[in-house]
């Protein structure tokens, strides 16, 4: 038996024994002889049967997996370590192979704003990690985000990125509700819910932003049929980090996915207050997480799936992250 002849694939034996003339549609190398020729045909031929023969055994999540969602992290400007959050969330977001990276990092407090021109249109989603304080942008890249956005773009705010550009009102539009940085009734109410989950946006008088101490906290899912929260358990326990409330601003076409009873006796409201917000403004789609102080908060299950998810959604509408067995993998909480 001519072991030879037998394993060799038929399309490649087709391939040599024909003349490359013969051939429409294929040209000789011009510095190539046939021979040279129907070798690079035979290796390329053998290459793709082979990748082929691979694409044919990928697991499914490979084999369909989308094409990366191009992002763009903003930060330079925060109270908070954005240098160190910014590779966290970059190398998270990679990791979980949906998203492809790349950062964007305005001068510093004491240096010319006026320079900072990032484009944003090869993106489909912008990451602000700017925050309390953060100088504005120029009017020019202001104006380019808020055509990104309107345009169809996604955004994720995090954190403290409520608490930054108090006066830019596209941006409050966007983010629905922040703190700090001079925010009071001028802002728009404060937006919360009350104990049987009914939304209320409450004009009273009184400063936008707060928390109290850091702790372990109980989120309760609020649209379980959302395509970020779809699968998260009804509760899930979050922290320790810092519970953000008394949060204010326009507070339009924001829907509240997920929230977390403030606790007056530690410097909260007393009410439900939202953690996982979407915004429509737009075309554009917002998702607002309040949560992820640092470092050690973000490598939490339960913020981890929640940003991702609501990173993708803001990018696509859609949600292909799964929610991992066990989420978010914290022990029951004691009552
Ligand atoms: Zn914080």
């Amino acid at each position: 038996m001519n072991t030879k002849t037998t394993m060799k694939p038929t399309i490649v034996s087709h391939v040599t024994s024909q003349s490359a003339k013969t051939r429409p549609g294929l040209k000789l190398r011009k510095n190539g002889s046939k021979n040279t020729y129907d070798g690079g045909v035979v290796v390329l031929i053998t290459l793709v049967v082979f990748l082929a023969s691979l694409v044919d055994h990928a697991p499914a999540s490979i084999k369909n997996m989308p094409a990366p969602i191009k992002t763009l992290i903003v930060d330079g400007q925060n109270n908070h370590k954005w240098a160190e959050t910014t590779p966290v969330l970059k190398t998270m977001m990679e990791a979980c192979g949906r998203f492809k990276v790349d950062v964007s990092t305005c001068p510093a407090k004491d240096k010319a704003m006026s320079g900072y021109l990032p484009d944003f249109t090869p993106y489909d989603l912008v990451v602000v990690n700017d925050g309390y304080n953060a100088a504005p942008w120029p009017r020019q890249t202001q104006i380019a985000f808020e055509k990104f956005v309107s345009a169809g773009g996604g955004v994720v705010i995090y954190h403290a990125a409520d608490n930054a550009w108090p006066k830019w009102k596209a941006y409050n539009e966007m983010i629905a509700i922040g703190g700090w940085g001079g925010r009071n009734e001028k802002s728009g109410p404060y937006l919360y819910m009350d104990k049987d989950g009914k939304v209320i946006r409450d004009a009273s008088k009184g400063k936008g932003g707060g928390h109290g101490s850091q702790t372990e906290f109980e989120i309760t899912v609020r649209e379980p049929d959302h395509p970020i929260t779809r699968g998260l358990p009804k509760t899930f326990l979050h922290g320790p980090d810092e519970m953000y409330a008394f949060l204010r601003g326009p507070a339009r076409h924001v829907t509240i996915l997920a929230t977390a009873h403030s606790a007056k006796n530690n410097g909260g409201t007393g009410h439900e207050e939202p953690m996982l917000m979407t915004i429509k403004y737009g075309k554009g789609r917002i998702f607002h997480t309040v949560l992820g102080h640092a470092v050690p908060h973000i490598k939490k299950d339960s913020f981890r799936i929640t940003y991702l998810r609501g990173a993708e959604w803001a990018a696509t509408q859609k949600v292909t992250i799964s929610v991992p067995k066990g989420f978010p993998n914290q022990p029951p909480q004691k009552k």
